[in-house]
């Protein structure tokens, strides 16, 4: 199948760009600073943004507003209420792990993490990558313009099966066999948006395209799974029968999604060996992160922002 060819993404920090803008802890946590606090420093707690700097700590805040029984105040560390808090890893290694999950296209795996970090534990490594995963959750607006719909499985041992090619799936697809089903929405040239489901069924799917696709969508694009025959009372629907060899016919098409799912997969399989259907969620949101920000030269900056 002819496979549209994905934007090229923009230019990432390089090693040398990443040492030359993260010498040490404090060029880390000024960075920080910035991106939590681009107009000044503000209480977590209240938002007081006259705060005081601690003279007996760096990086360490006292507000005065935020003062229970009668105490000088609430004091906050750069670190507090952020995926840092509480490490005893220095913020330059959670920068270093942050840049490699962003520039490799398929990911990376925990392992590879603790291998090329030197960290003396895997356990460490998984669990940082799970919180920066975390952050990379984002909210994104309802999807306009031509979006594409599909749905995947993976896991199991039939992974890249389509429903289609498992003769029927009949609203179940894939489940008891292992395989955990999920849907995700695109707006070409746009964002995508993926979620892991219960199940395939028509309910369950119109309900993630009425809350992640706008109205205003001049087409929606699916397959001829008959699960998604409801949208055609809400949206301007079309299909297309990949069951009769059909893949594109004009604008109807499903190949951008396809070309997500074909990244997801590639990472799920090569690089992730035991991706547990309970963190599934979390690797979801790093995939779409990566696909929504890949024109956004400020990607590690956007990723801080979120951390
Ligand atoms: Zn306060």
């Amino acid at each position: 199948m002819a496979r549209r060819k994905q934007p090229k993404p923009v230019h990432q920090l390089t090693a040398s760009e990443f040492e030359a803008m993260f010498p040490n802890e404090d060029a880390c946590k000024m960075y920080l600073q910035g991106r939590r606090w681009p107009n000044g420093v503000c209480c977590p707690r209240c938002g007081n943004p006259a705060v005081y700097d601690l003279p007996s700590r760096n990086w360490h805040w006292q507000c005065t507003q935020c003062a229970p029984g009668g105490s000088t105040g609430y004091r906050f560390s750069i670190l507090v209420d952020t995926i840092f808090e509480n490490t005893n890893k220095p913020l330059r290694d959670w920068y270093r792990v942050i840049h490699l999950m962003l520039a490799s296209k398929k990911g990376m795996s925990a392992l590879q993490i603790m291998r090329y970090m030197g960290f003396g534990s895997y356990k460490t490594a998984w669990l940082m990558c799970h919180k920066v995963r975390t952050a990379l959750m984002q909210d994104i607006d309802k999807l306009g313009g031509i979006v594409e719909v599909d749905e995947t499985f993976v896991g199991g041992l039939a992974k890249n099966r389509h429903w289609d090619k498992r003769g029927g799936g009949g609203g179940t697809g894939g489940i008891g066999s292992g395989k955990t089903p999920i849907i995700g929405v695109v707006s070409r040239k746009g964002n995508v948006v993926a979620r892991v489901i219960a199940n395939v069924r028509s309910d369950t799917l119109t309900a993630f395209v009425r809350e992640t696709v706008s109205h205003r969508v001049s087409l929606l694009c699916t397959d001829q799974y008959p699960g998604y025959n409801q949208l055609d009372m809400d949206y301007p629907h079309a299909t297309i029968d990949h069951a009769r060899g059909q893949y594109v016919i004009g604008a109807i098409h499903t190949q951008t999604i396809e070309g997500f799912w074909s990244i997801f997969k590639r990472g799920v399989v090569g690089t992730f060996h035991k991706m547990n259907r309970k963190y599934m969620p979390l690797y979801v949101a790093e995939f779409q992160f990566r696909y929504n920000n890949r024109g956004n030269a400020d990607i590690f900056g956007t990723a801080i922002r979120g951390c």
